[in-house]
């Protein structure tokens, strides 16, 4: 993805004098919508330092030295972003970047922690402010306004520094002059959690990838968001105004007169057509063949019920759990958790509710279960989803028990992430036997029947073994995000490869393909929950696919809905035969394009 950098006075535009320079970024919009707003920086780090003395010195160099590690890489990641912006932007911020490298490498501020944690027995974030503070003093009475510049440098590596010490993983969004767009260099999923859409305009970054789940809650949440614009979060100051389009990817700080008006133009434009949209809202899903449709939606935080709702959901086809662990060092109990299912099932008027047990790992990762995830060379293809579930089965019967409790509220059903084997499903099953029992002994009530229990197709192993899988579980949901990812080994939340991440790939299109019809053939329902289901660009594709059953963030279900109504059944199913057989995803993306163009 190219981002570049370009600056214009604003005189140059207004004619005011005194007007600030306005500023242009363009990065990779990954959620729709246009935010204007003041600027929330966020500067991670020697906040709330934990001051303490440490008893093991030399376990506490190794932890400082592992921050250290961290830190060098994230630099790394920073540089070769940098090196995609224009070539005076790209110079200043490398030259920055490996200014910060070097200090990391070896330098003062290294020097001095480690003695401290030597001599003073301190703990390393501590060390870090205290070191800090001595080379500020001493900066501050430099002549040299460059030399004393140079400490501003020192604050940010010393600040990286106690971030990756803390894991410092959230942020209170608290407190924010609402519409405010928060700048960062990286947003995680956490962060989104807390990001209330009534407070937060929208938010840019300089890392992350167009499918990882900072994108996937942001886009839920409808909240407009720019990622790969590594520069923005040096130059912007806090309060500056910005103007963000989530669609162009656009980002402009101290917008003009004329800017802001233009950028409002388009606000209104996007609306008028939401509100076109939301006409729909109680028009059933229906081919122009009548072959009917349905769709559900995908929820990551309780809040995006009312949304749910309002686009006419028939269901939420896929409720990840995770939001339950995020942003607290405790985990949640057993109750906590069923009122937080039972809420959402009655939320949804007897609609079916479809729960997904802890996807945790890889990009989305939770404090409050810190002693059970040990650093992994490889986070995808390690101790994640199912694989912690089943490995610490305490998390898995405390899930399983909150939603056969919330089951007798409505229909609930449970969904296991990241499953590969049929013998993965057979000891959740044993695991809910035993949570049964219990619960039966304590009278507490379950819905009879009990939920059905599914499973996410989102690997290419459980893809290919569907016809046995289909034989241990009573649906299938396709998980297009990881599947892709898996298939062509992308990562989903990695820029840089953002190019080689294509769902119309054709080893992944056989795979959903294999996958349906198995399912289909084993007699169990089969729907999609991947971004894919979201995006009206691949509708025709995967209803000629087989597929029937689409669940998809809450803002994306009236432009499906629209599409659904425009095309014709036998015409997609055609269109897609001749797409199956291709081989180039290139003359798939033509084949597809050129039929949604006419349809
Ligand atoms: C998927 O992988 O497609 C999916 C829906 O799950 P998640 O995005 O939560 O990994
Ligand atoms: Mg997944």
């Amino acid at each position: 993805m190219k981002t570049d950098t370009t600056k214009e006075t604003a005189s140059e535009q207004s004619g005011a004098a005194s007007a600030p320079a306005e500023l242009k970024y363009s990065g990779l919009g990954v959620s729709a919508g246009i935010a204007i707003g003041p600027a929330h920086v966020v500067e991670r780090g020697l906040i709330d330092v934990p001051d303490y003395c440490v008893t093991d010195v030399e376990a506490e160099l190794e932890r400082f030295d592992g921050a250290v590690g961290r830190s060098i890489k994230q630099v790394e990641n920073l540089r070769i972003k940098a090196s995609e912006l224009t070539e005076a932007a790209a110079e200043e911020l490398t030259y920055l970047l490996e200014a910060h490298r070097q200090m990391l490498a070896g330098s003062r501020l290294v020097r001095g922690v480690e003695d401290r944690i030597r001599a003073e027995k301190l703990n390393a974030e501590a060390a870090v402010q205290a070191e800090l503070s001595q080379i500020a003093h001493a900066f501050s009475g430099m002549e040299d306004s460059y030399l004393a510049g140079k400490i501003q440098d020192v604050r940010e590596v010393s600040a990286r520094l106690v971030r990756n010490l803390t894991k410092a993983e959230y942020q209170a969004f608290s407190g924010l002059t609402p519409g405010s767009i928060i700048v960062a260099e990286e947003i995680t999923p956490a962060d989104t959690a807390l990001m209330d859409p009534a407070i937060v305009g929208g938010f840019a970054s300089a890392l992350g990838g167009a499918e990882g789940h900072t994108t996937i809650m942001a886009r839920s949440l409808g909240l407009p968001a720019v990622l790969g614009v590594p520069s923005l979060v040096h130059e912007v100051r806090p309060g500056d105004m910005i103007a963000l389009d989530g669609v162009k990817g656009t980002v402009v700080v101290n917008p003009s007169a004329k800017t802001i008006a233009r950028f409002e133009r388009r606000r209104e434009a996007l609306a008028r057509r939401q509100r076109q949209l939301e006409r729909l809202r109680t028009v059933p899903a229906m081919t122009r063949d009548e072959v009917r449709i349905s769709l559900q939606c995908n929820m990551e935080l309780p809040m995006e019920l009312a949304l749910a709702r309002q686009a006419g959901a028939e269901g939420v086809g896929l409720m990840r759990s995770e939001f339950l662990y995020m942003n607290r060092d405790t985990l949640p109990s057993e109750n906590e958790q069923y009122v937080a299912f039972k809420d959402i099932v009655e939320g949804m008027d007897g609609h079916p509710v479809t729960v997904r047990t802890l996807d945790i790992g890889s990009d989305k990762l939770a404090y409050s279960l810190g002693e059970h995830i040990s650093p992994s060379a490889n986070p995808a293809l390690g101790l994640r989803a199912i694989r912690l579930s089943l490995k610490v089965r305490k998390l898995l019967e405390t899930q399983l028990a909150a939603m056969l409790r919330a089951s007798a509220h409505g229909k609930l059903r449970i969904l296991l992430p990241m499953i590969n084997t049929s013998s993965e499903i057979k000891r959740v099953n044993e695991a809910m036997d035993k949570v049964v029992r219990r619960l039966a002994r304590k009278r507490a009530a379950m819905s009879d029947p009990l939920p059905e229990l599914g499973v996410m197709i989102e690997t290419p192993g459980a893809a290919l073994a569907a016809d046995s899988l289909a034989k241990s579980c009573d649906y299938f949901s396709i998980g297009t995000n990881d599947l892709t990812m898996y298939t062509l080994a992308a990562d989903r939340g990695d820029e840089q490869v953002a190019h080689l991440y294509d769902p119309l790939h054709p080893a992944v299109l056989r795979l959903i393909k294999y996958a349906t019809e198995a399912g289909k053939k084993g007699g169990i329902p089969v729907n999609i929950c991947g971004e894919m289901a979201g995006d009206p660009r691949f509708t025709a594709l995967l209803l000629g696919l087989g597929l029937r059953d689409l669940s998809m963030a809450a803002p994306n279900l009236p432009r499906v809905k629209q599409r659904i109504l425009g095309l014709d059944m036998t015409d997609a199913k055609k269109r897609t035969a001749q797409i199956m057989e291709q081989s180039d995803s290139g003359v798939i993306a033509t084949l597809l394009d050129d039929f949604n163009a006419l349809e």
